[in-house]
């Protein structure tokens, strides 16, 4: 058998699980975690560093290294790294290809295929930079499905046998769905799904920077520009005191210089619960405005909702809760890990593709997340005037669905129409996505207003096809609007492999150590002069015995690297990690 691995690809984190037996099982990584930084660093001598590593590699050097690139995808934007450009595909498809070769390792054999999980407001052009990502890893993408409604497989599976209506809340780092959905009898029904693609736990961070910056008298867009370490540092740092909030009613957040160093006598700021409650207000009020429009379009009241389901790891933020709290007059659930979830779920969709028997009495249905139509002009005030966007699949539609429009030519003897495809919410199409187009040519000579049909198919795959014929003519013109890598240039596919072809990979095997290199790197600006030289000739040993490749050297030095970390106070197992697993 060959197994179909479920991946999270996460702005922030990613994850890989896989159906065994009769559920789902996470993957660790070579720390032992399940969660896998989506963060890439290059080293000085070219090799590829994905997952904490490069995490910590981040905060020393960040101009080796690329994070939250999940947000560019499907642009054109490059990501300067190490002196080279990369596209967030490229870059995704790193993460993707240590994510398989730690399933292999757990698995014991080849990987080939996988589900994909996408923000349900990802749109096309978004889905095939993330099928290009994975197929550029070697993998073989079946399926590219939402996330939240990855999530509610996961809830449905578990209790296929509830009646009700859930609605799953999901904060990642970068981005923001709601999902209303119904299960009854094995049976879940997506009903409307909404969000926002540029709102996550990072901006919750980002307040929290700015709050602290206007203290100091400046912007967190200028001192990004001006003292891009201070700003790495002090997010590393607003990071930890958001996560500290939950436990502790005020948090002390300590200065790094402008070096990213934090020195002993740094100045502190102080941020309590409620400082932070109210520089995140304006999100607060972004988060409501997919949640309503999620709960109109599947003619549903809050109080209708017999569940409320937080996923993504800024979900456990205290204002969040005690917004959603609020909301929908409930107790929010959390009965699976809201970072591994989406996951989960991923390879529960795995397990029905493959027509695993353990999943034979679920069926699940989902929706077109967008509004899918047509450019075309419209007569306003005996003028014809362009530009209109007109629908034909609405949004939150069940898919699979097929639906058809009449157009008619606007000119007599209107010899081709020109049909353009696209995505969004606007009634003009100048701000919505083209996804596509289509001609339809050869038409018959005749007066204005011949009609022509429009047929718009939508599977489950996200596959649109469009196809056009004339009422009294047998000519058919189609067009598929898929989300195979294929349909992307064949120059773009073959640069990028070019640009990844020459790249080496640090062997994800090693990842412990290269990470407790860069952990102690790191820890470096954080001990007290006198006792620095002991600690980098520690460091020092450590990158040379790495280098030697001798297993024994390395052990060695990694042992006496160890005890100096504890006798410096600083717990080394926060870098190493749980290897037991891997
Ligand atoms: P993504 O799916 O986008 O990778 P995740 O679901 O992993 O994102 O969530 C990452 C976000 O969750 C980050 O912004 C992180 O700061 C936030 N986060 C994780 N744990 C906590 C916590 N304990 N408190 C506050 N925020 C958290
Ligand atoms: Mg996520």
């Amino acid at each position: 058998m060959s197994y179909i691995v479920g991946i999270d690809l996460g702005t922030t984190n990613s994850l890989c699980a896989v159906f065994l037996g009769d559920a789902p099982r996470l993957v660790p990584n070579p720390l032992g975690k399940m969660l896998t930084p989506s963060v890439v660093g290059v080293l000085e001598d070219g090799q590829v560093l994905v997952g904490e590593a490069a995490r910590e590699l981040r905060v020393t050097q960040p101009e080796r290294c690329a994070s939250c690139f999940k947000r560019l995808m499907g642009s054109d934007s490059r990501v300067e790294l190490a002196g080279r450009a990369f596209t967030a595909p490229e870059l995704s498809s790193l993460v993707l290809k240590a994510l398989k070769t730690d399933a292999e390792k757990f698995l014991g054999e080849e990987v080939p295929e996988a589900v994909i999980t996408v923000p349900a407001y990802f749109n096309d052009t978004q889905r095939k930079a993330t099928k290009m990502a994975g197929e550029l890893a070697g993998l073989k993408v079946r399926r590219i499905i939402n996330e939240p409604t990855a999530a509610a497989l996961t809830y449905g599976f578990h209790d296929r046998d509830a009646e009700k209506k859930l609605i799953v809340v999901d904060l990642g780092g970068g981005t923001f769905d709601v999902t209303l959905m119904e299960v009854f009898e094995g049976t879940l029904e997506i009903i409307s799904t909404s969000g926002e693609s540029f709102l996550g736990g990072e901006d919750f961070t980002n307040r929290l920077m700015a709050i602290i910056l206007q203290k100091q008298g400046t912007q967190l867009e200028v001192a990004e520009l001006q003292e891009p370490l201070r700003v790495a540092r002090l997010r590393q740092l607003c990071e930890e005191a958001k996560r500290k909030l939950l436990g502790e009613p005020e948090v002390q957040v300590k200065l790094p210089t402008a070096d990213g160093t934090v020195p002993d006598d740094a100045k502190t700021v102080k941020i309590t619960r409620d400082a932070f409650a109210k520089a995140v207000k304006p999100l607060l009020d972004r988060v409501a405005a997919p949640i309503g429009k999620a709960l109109r379009d599947g003619r549903t009241e809050a109080a209708e909702v017999n569940d409320v389901i937080l996923v993504g790891g800024a979900t456990r933020m205290l204002p969040l809760q005690e917004f959603v709290r609020e909301y929908f007059e409930q107790e929010p659930q959390a009965l699976f890990n809201p970072d591994e979830v989406v996951c989960l779920g991923a390879a529960v969709q795995a397990a029905l593709i493959a027509d695993n028997r353990a999943v034979d009495d679920m069926v699940m249905t989902d929706v077109c997340p967008f509004t899918l139509g047509v450019d075309s002009a419209k007569e306003l005030g005996g003028q014809l005037r362009s530009g209109y966007f007109v629908p034909i699949i609405h949004r939150n539609t069940t898919i699979p669905v097929s639906k058809e429009e009449v157009f008619s030519t606007i000119r007599p003897n209107q010899e081709i129409v020109q049909l353009d495809v696209y995505q969004g919410e606007n009634r003009k199409v100048e701000n919505n996505l083209k996804i596509g187009d289509l001609q339809v040519t050869g038409v018959p000579p005749g007066p204005a207003g011949q009609e022509i049909y429009v047929r718009f198919t939508y599977d489950v795959n996200g596959i649109l096809e469009v196809e056009a014929y004339m009422a009294n003519t047998d000519k058919k013109f189609r067009t598929v609007v898929t989300q195979h890598a294929a349909d992307l240039t064949d120059t773009e596919l073959e640069e990028a492999v070019k640009n990844l072809q020459s790249l080496k990979y640090y062997p994800r095997e090693d990842m412990a150590n290269q990470n407790l290199l860069r952990f102690a790197e790191r820890m470096v600006g954080e001990v007290s002069p006198f006792q620095r030289e002991q600690f980098e000739a520690a460091i020092d040993m450590f990158e040379q015995a790495l280098g030697s490749g001798d297993r024994q050297t390395v052990e060695d030095a990694r042992d006496t690297l160890a005890q100096v970390l504890s006798m410096l106070g600083i717990d080394p197992e926060e870098a190493l990690g749980d290897q037991s697993d891997g």
